[in-house]
């Protein structure tokens, strides 16, 4: 190789630590790590059973400090996002492959996302039903694939040929989610309003994002959809900028009422607010969470973190299933509480 090679590798090098050290927010190599998660918001029963509420904790607890440690071992946000993510998949408590909700035709179709805000790179799934971790899935595709969204049969022949495990339909079949269906059937046919206050019928979504090492900000979001959902409906969960966004500043993870995220860009307008209008994180996400979306008849939450390591949790439902470990390294579990400050 000549000099003129040796030299351009040696700048490349200098780039690439200089990059290493200084994220394009301004955050240092020697960032302190932050991780938030979300088991879904919803019309979660005020009187839930402190039995239950025990065991939704205890998964959420699982599911943070999963993906805390990935950020503790130094590794990127999109590893904590993924790790903490394939945690709450795999329990049937939560709205996401196993424990996801039931279509109106009595099956499981599942969409996922995630993002990393250190390259804009972003890949996702939906309407998938033998994928056993979609946000697996979800990743596979923005690294291994040209594309960002992949669909149905599609996405599930790009898993095989990934690799990624299938599992059969029956795997994802939950007791809980199947008395919500035919609830909901019910419901349709007496013509009775879909939103029903004493179920948890819309929501139960998971989600995390993260603040690593390096500075750099992730999402990943992954659903089951709305009980009863119809013709391949596609909820906001899968659409980047919808319910899942990270940039060098910002990253956001939404559960609610997808079709109200996919109207206001939820999760892009929350982060161009602060990336682009200075605005603090707290603000807009309270502003696009608790105002935006209800005032169009539509409900749910977020979780967010900046490049700082601001949390924002807004919500307004009457709970949000949520977990995190900010700056100061203290581990939060929680399921009620204002949303609104
Ligand atoms: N946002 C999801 C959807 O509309 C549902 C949820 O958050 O539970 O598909």
């Amino acid at each position: 190789m000549n000099g003129k090679g040796h030299g351009s590798k040696a700048l490349a090098a200098v780039g690439m630590l200089a990059a290493a050290l200084w994220s394009g927010s301004g955050a240092r190599a020697d960032t302190v790590p932050v991780m938030v998660i979300h088991g879904g918001a919803g019309v979660i029963k005020a009187d839930m059973s402190i039995e239950r509420q025990q065991i939704v904790k205890a998964a959420l607890g699982r599911a943070l400090q999963a993906g805390y440690a990935v950020l503790k071992a130094g590794q990127p946000a999109k590893d904590a996002v993924v790790a903490a993510i394939q945690v709450l998949e795999d329990d049937p408590n939560f709205n996401a492959g196993k424990g996801a909700v039931f279509t109106h035709d009595g099956h499981n179709e599942m969409d996922a996302a995630i993002m990393d805000g250190a390259t804009l790179q972003a890949g996702a799934v939906a309407g998938v039903s033998h994928v056993r971790n979609p946000i697996t899935l979800a990743r596979a595709v923005m690294e291994q694939s040209k594309h960002v969204l992949l669909i149905g049969a599609g996405a599930e022949a790009f898993a095989q040929s990934q690799k990624i495990p299938l599992v059969d339909p029956s795997y994802f079949w939950t007791q809980h989610r199947w008395d919500q269906l035919q609830k909901a059937l019910k419901e349709d046919a007496a013509h009775t309003q879909h939103a029903d206050e004493t179920t948890d019928r819309h929501f139960g979504t998971v989600g995390a994002v993260a603040l690593d090492h390096a500075g750099h900000l992730a999402a990943g979001t992954s659903t089951g959809g709305m009980t009863d959902k119809l013709w391949g409906r596609v909820g906001d969960s899968p659409l980047i900028g919808a319910g899942t966004y990270a940039n060098a500043g910002c990253a956001m993870s939404g559960t609610g009422w997808g079709e109200f995220y996919i109207r206001t860009v939820a999760a892009h307008e929350i982060c161009m607010r602060v990336t682009a209008m200075h605005e603090t994180l707290n603000h807009a996400a309270q502003d696009v969470i608790n105002r935006e979306i209800p005032a169009l008849g539509g409900d749910g939450g977020a979780i967010l973190v900046d490049a700082q390591g601001n949390i924002a949790m807004p919500f307004n439902t009457s709970g949000m299933y949520r977990a995190w470990v900010g700056r100061d390294g203290v581990s939060h579990v929680e399921i009620f509480g204002n949303g609104k400050t």
